[in-house]
């Protein structure tokens, strides 16, 4: 067996031990004489799978009570449309913060069903930074307020989130749940793909404060509407229940060996550091984001030479390093070190990095 560093910025890695386990119980799970992938999701076993995964995202999430907790299929994407569909049904209106490509397609979505406005954005320096917000400037009676909190493709985060009063402060968090502690009472919903740090591709999580619900527009379809599945513990239809299942292993792989999202939190500022060090000291390299809003999860650098650039990537993925090629939109590399990269495989990469340096200079 020879596995990767794997810095894809998802799907992406899950832990080793996780896959252990997931493959153990492969053709018996438990004494069930079958796979959690064969199972009836109304079985018996199954609706322990499911009551303990939930359990498991509260404890770790410190979720408070008055939080519904959904698990959906759609991806993150779907929820650009469920949010306008269920939510925007006081004044109409919503504010948004464009800080990158997803943020704006929350945006762009929301503006078929209402009115949208954006209160600031940072495409003047291609989403290197979170912009500066003026409360003063936000939309009073708006139904919410979105921003996303981890800016997968560009690599920025908020550090500190916007205080929008009553309005109901909704967070992206597809490519940081998970990655340290959040305070869940600060919004009126989170939700995140589970794909980049918590399962494999297929499971969406929402996270929604039960006086937002109920209020919901006549033209939503049935499957968008969070009612439906609050209504039905997530099993309205069929959920992603393998995928489920999977995010269990791996919430009980941060609870017991990692020890929590303080420890976790560590760990991700651990690596980031070793990374951003290097980038801040290195000649060749350059990492993209201005310090202070600088991601754990995502990390973008470029040589400023494309030819360069396609070098270090094709040697990176010779030497056992893939997925560094940067996103389209910003160029050069992007390493994404979610929860599962271990600090070894950061370690390995800066040493990597340095000798392709040497080597290229
Ligand atoms: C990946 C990603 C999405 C899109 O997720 P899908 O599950 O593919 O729809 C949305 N927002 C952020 C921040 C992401 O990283």
């Amino acid at each position: 067996m020879a596995r990767v560093y794997n810095f894809s910025a998802g799907p992406s890695m899950l832990p080793e031990k996780v896959l252990a386990t997931a493959a153990a119980e492969m053709m018996e799970y438990g004494t069930s004489g079958q796979s959690v992938m064969e199972m009836s999701h109304r079985s018996k076993e199954y609706d322990a799978i499911i009551k303990e995964t939930e359990a498991l995202l509260r404890e770790v999430m410190n979720i408070p009570d008055n939080y519904k907790v959904l698990f959906l299929q759609g991806g993150a994407s779907t929820q650009f449309a469920m949010m306008p569909l269920n939510l925007m049904n006081g004044s109409g209106k919503a504010d948004f913060v464009i800080t990158g490509q997803w943020a704006n397609k929350a945006y762009q979505e929301a503006a078929r069903y209402g009115e949208a406005n954006v209160i600031a954005s940072s495409k003047d320096k291609t989403f290197s930074y979170i912009p500066k917000l003026d409360p003063s400037t936000f939309t009073k009676d708006a139904d919410y307020f979105h921003i996303c909190v981890n800016n997968t493709i560009y690599g920025t985060k908020y550090n500190e989130f916007p205080d929008t009063g009553d309005v109901p402060l909704i967070g992206d968090i597809s490519s940081c749940i998970l990655s340290e502690p959040i305070d869940v009472s600060k919004f009126g919903m989170l939700y995140a793909g589970a794909q980049k740090n918590m399962a494999p591709a297929g499971l969406t999580i929402v996270i929604i404060r039960e006086d937002l619900l109920g209020n919901v527009r006549d033209i939503c379809p049935t499957m968008l509407n969070y009612q439906t599945h609050v209504d039905n513990d997530s099993m309205f239809n069929t959920p992603p229940c393998y995928c489920i299942y999977v995010a269990g292993l791996v919430l009980k792989w941060i609870k017991e060996d990692i020890g929590g999202l303080e420890n976790m939190k560590a760990i991700n500022e651990k690596k980031a550091k070793l990374l951003y060090d290097f980038l801040d000291n290195s000649k060749m390299f350059k990492g993209t984001v201005v310090p202070e809003d600088r991601s754990l999860m995502n990390v973008p650098f470029i040589t400023g030479n494309e030819e360069l650039d396609a070098k270090f990537v094709k040697e990176a993925k010779a030497a056992g390093f893939v997925n560094l090629k940067g996103h389209r939109s910003v160029g050069g590399m992007r390493a994404s070190i979610y929860n599962a990269m271990p600090v070894e495989g950061v370690e390995k990469l800066v040493a990597f990095m340095a000798e392709f340096e040497k080597a290229n200079s």
